[in-house]
């Protein structure tokens, strides 16, 4: 359903991205593993047009996306969850979740299907529903990480962009997150690409994945394999 061919990106003088291609199925969750400053947030940046590409192609279903600007692109299905959350903290959990739609309200789609969306994610998170009215602000980290999922959700993503979910949060909580993860893919079918420094438990979840170094894709396969592989573990998996 993704695909990036040789895919360059800049900052400035800065070359973040060097020829990179990865591909993703339909229904497939990837995780991207690498050092800090490898690329993996850029190349999902780049995906969602935040950080366009300067050379490559991304096609996405067949089509060339990398010309669009990021409102085309969550339009056609494509929404990120950033590094750190940025939930909008003054805001209401229901509020934050309405502006997660708002493409939508703007496109005049149904309210009725808005906010059946809504009562879909508050099934998957019960404790937002608990929280409906208070401000975003005042949840607990793991739960500030389901609503910023939860907003993605409500633009009703086919794939979604999620950048180190697991940041900051206590192993239990990050367990949480990670069957949540799963539960979109199973329930949903949305097609997940997963950037985690906690590689070990990324490479759990995913199908398969790819290793970044200094902007280079320099290893890529299943899961299995990958966890398997001695410079991974030597390198990602610490010693267990
Ligand atoms: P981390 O895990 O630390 O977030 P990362 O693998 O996601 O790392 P990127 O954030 O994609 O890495 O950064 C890739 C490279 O691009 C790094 O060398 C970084 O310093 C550089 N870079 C990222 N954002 C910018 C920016 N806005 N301006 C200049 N250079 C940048």
């Amino acid at each position: 359903m993704l695909r990036l061919k040789n895919i360059n990106t800049y900052y400035g003088k800065v070359h973040a991205l060097k020829n990179v291609s990865i591909h993703l199925g339909q229904g497939e969750i990837v995780t991207l593993i690498g050092a800090n400053g490898a690329g993996k947030t850029t190349i999902l940046n780049t995906i969602s047009g935040v950080t366009p590409a300067a050379g490559g192609e991304i096609l996405f279903e067949k089509e060339p996306v990398q010309a669009l600007s990021p409102d085309r692109i969550v339009r056609l299905g494509i929404a990120q969850v950033p590094e750190g959350r940025q939930v909008f903290k003054p805001l209401s959990v229901e509020d934050n979740l309405d502006l997660g739609a708002y493409l939508r309200h703007r496109q005049r789609e149904a309210k009725s299907r808005i906010r059946q969306d809504k009562q879909e994610i508050f099934t998957l998170f019960p404790r937002l529903e608990e929280r409906r009215k208070q401000p975003a602000g005042t949840l607990s980290g793991g739960e500030q990480q389901m609503l910023a999922i939860g907003r993605a959700m409500m633009t009703r993503p086919k794939l979604m962009l999620l950048d180190e979910p697991s940041m900051g949060l206590a192993p239990l909580v990050v367990q949480e997150i990670f069957r949540v993860i799963d539960n979109l893919r199973r329930q949903h079918g949305t097609t997940i690409l997963l950037v985690e420094q906690n590689a070990k438990a990324a490479l759990n979840l995913a199908d398969r994945g790819y290793v970044l170094e200094t902007g280079k894709v320099i290893l890529e396969g299943l899961s299995s394999n990958l966890l398997e592989n001695k410079d991974v573990q030597r390198a990602y998996l610490g010693r267990e």
